[in-house]
Order: structure tokens, then C-alpha cells, then sequence
């Protein structure tokens, strides 16, 4: 990527037909959205020369300064805005118009302007659906799902995949508080007969062995090349139809995929999971039906130049 991440006082300013569209975090100068952004637009652009005058941009923005960003990105005419760490569950105090699944999950990834407002949506639940089955050909409904972690993204995970009638999700989580506050979530709006949890005191192994279970790592465990695996049982033990898909897609290949190949079973990272749920995003923003292979190659074109 060419251009550096902008800091507030420099963004710039959009009249149509310019639109801007950004991604705001602290740090952010490690996010690939504009690659697979400006792609996608690169592309709607040859079909609709309305879109030749958008462009998708990082911009570094602290958490405390949050609630103020929101309003000068408004004047400054961006239309979509994509939060990362660390804005995604502190943006709920700045907006006030949600959709039902970004409600639900108490997290927000991708805000839209309309009448004047920024509304509310999260698209990892609907990224790690597309994820799962195009890369793995999971299906939810009926499928048994363990969930590494308890923050922001399994909490994304979680909903989706109980929306979506998994008949078990288990979370489990370094921390019990962490752990505690998303079953006590889950429980308040799904089946507790699906929901389960565990920490390593308490993980039950002989519930995993030899069954076959969908395994996300949502934990930050992996993100250095010297992590060890999040899961605390080795992957051979899982019956041999489990898949193993890790929301981390750089480093490529995390300790816990090279022991799920090892043990022979199906596998992914999370690159996937990224393009769908920018592709939801320019979706909403476009209201045009946005092409995620384009988006994939230009990611997968930026990790290996
Ligand atoms: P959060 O900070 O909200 O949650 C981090 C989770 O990781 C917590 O459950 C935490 O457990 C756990 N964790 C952190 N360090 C350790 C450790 N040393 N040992 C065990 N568990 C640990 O982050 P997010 O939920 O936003 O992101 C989680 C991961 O998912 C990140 O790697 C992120 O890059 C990835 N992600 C990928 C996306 C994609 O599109 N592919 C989208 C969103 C996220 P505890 O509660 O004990 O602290």
C-alpha cells in the first residue's frame, strides 16, 4: 500500500460526486481494507462510472477520540466508515440507530450514513458464515461449533452461528469474566441447552475426542510466528470429519492450522473471513452486489508481492 495511514486533521475533504470511505483504528497501519477495497470499487467502477469517484482510506484514531472523528468524517463527506480495535463495542455509546444482528452481538464494524446519522451494522458474523463454507463446506445448521476466545470476534461468532441453528456452541476462553459475560449474553437470547463454556480448569476433554466439532480460533493467540495453539487438547484427538478455521490470516499458517494438518483435518484462515465481511460492508454502502473474489485476489496478490 502506497499511501500512509491519515491522522484526523488531514483527511480529506469529499464532494460527489467523491465519496470517501475509511476504516478507523489504533494501530491501523497493519489493515489491508483499502486493498480490498479499492479493488472491489476499482471493479464497480467499470460497471457504474458512479463509483470512479470513491476511495477507501486507514485513519488512526485513538479511542478517546472516537465520538468527535464521527462527526468531522460526516462533514467531511465519507459515506461508510469500517471500526477496528479499538472502536468496535465503544462506538455503541456514539450511535444510536443499530441493526438487529450488530444489537444482538453488542459490536459494531461498519457504519453508514444515512440522513444524517451513522447506522450501525456488523458483518463478521456474516464473513465467518460465507468463510466457513466456501472454504470448508461447513454448514451450520446442526453442526457442533467450539469457539477459541470470548472477545469482540467470538462474540460475532457465537450469534451467527446459534442464529443460524448450530445445535451446540461451546466457548472457551483464557478468562473466566470474559467467558462469564458472553454465556450470560447467549443465554439471554438463544437455547441454553445449545450454549456451553469452559476455561482450561474446567474443559471437559472426553466431549471432544473422536467427535467431529467446527473449531474457530477467535482468540489473539497465533498473531506472532512463536504462539503456541489456543486449543488446550491436540488436534488429533477430534474425530476425523472436524474442520479447524482460525480468524488470523497473518501469519498464514498458525500453530494451531499446521496441527490441524497434521492431523489430517480440513483447515482455513481467517483471509476469507476479512473479504466477506468487507464485501457485506460495500455492499451496504454501494447497494450493489460487490464481487469478494476480486476483493480475495487482491489480498492474496498484496500478501505474496
Ligand atoms: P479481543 O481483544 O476482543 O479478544 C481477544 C481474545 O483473545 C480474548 O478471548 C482473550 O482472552 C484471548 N487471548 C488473548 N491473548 C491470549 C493468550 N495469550 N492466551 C489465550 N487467550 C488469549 O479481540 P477480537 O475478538 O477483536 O479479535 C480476536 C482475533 O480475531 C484477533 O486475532 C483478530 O485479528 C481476529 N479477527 C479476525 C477477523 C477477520 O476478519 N479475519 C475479524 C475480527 C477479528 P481473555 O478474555 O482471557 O483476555
Amino acid at each position: 500500500m502506497r499511501e500512509r495511514p491519515f491522522f484526523l486533521e488531514e483527511i480529506p475533504q469529499f464532494t460527489l460526486p467523491f465519496v470517501g470511505l475509511a476504516v478507523l483504528g489504533h494501530p491501523i497501519s497493519h489493515s489491508i481494507s483499502p486493498v480490498l477495497h479499492n479493488a472491489a470499487l476499482s471493479d464497480l467502477s467499470l460497471q457504474d462510472s458512479a463509483f470512479k469517484g470513491w476511495s477507501y482510506h486507514r485513519v488512526d484514531i485513538k479511542a478517546e477520540n472516537l465520538a468527535n472523528a464521527l462527526v468531522k468524517f460526516a462533514e467531511a463527506g465519507y459515506l461508510g466508515l469500517n471500526l477496528t480495535i479499538p472502536h468496535k463495542v465503544e462506538v455503541l455509546k456514539s450511535v444510536n440507530r443499530l441493526d438487529s444482528e450488530a444489537s444482538l452481538i453488542g459490536a459494531v464494524n461498519t457504519l453508514f450514513l444515512r440522513d444524517g446519522q451513522w447506522f450501525g451494522y456488523n458483518t463478521d458474523g456474516y464473513g465467518l458464515h460465507q468463510a466457513l463454507r466456501k472454504d470448508l463446506g461447513v454448514y451450520i445448521p446442526n453442526s457442533r461449533i467450539l469457539i477459541l476466545g470470548a472477545g469482540g470476534a467470538a462474540r460475532a461468532a457465537a450469534v451467527k452461528c446459534l442464529l443460524e441453528g448450530a445445535s451446540s456452541v461451546h466457548i472457551h476462553n483464557r478468562s473466566p469474566e470474559r467467558l462469564n459475560d458472553l454465556l450470560s449474553l447467549l443465554r439471554n437470547h438463544f437455547e441454553r441447552s445449545r450454549i456451553s463454556g469452559s476455561t482450561v480448569g474446567n474443559f471437559r476433554e472426553f466431549e471432544f475426542v473422536d467427535q467431529d466439532w467446527v473449531v474457530i480460533n477467535a482468540t489473539s493467540l497465533g498473531l506472532s510466528e512463536e504462539d503456541p495453539s489456543p486449543f488446550c487438547m491436540p488436534c488429533t484427538e477430534l474425530g476425523k470429519k472436524s474442520v479447524v478455521y482460525d480468524m488470523i490470516y497473518n501469519p498464514a499458517k498458525t500453530k494451531l492450522l499446521a496441527e490441524a494438518d497434521e492431523a489430517g483435518l480440513s483447515f482455513a484462515n481467517g483471509l476469507s473471513m476479512l473479504v466477506y465481511q468487507a464485501a457485506k460492508a460495500l455492499e451496504i454502502w454501494t447497494d450493489q452486489e460487490v464481487c469478494a473474489k476480486r476483493m480475495l485476489e487482491a489480498a492474496k496478490n498484496y500478501f505474496s508481492g
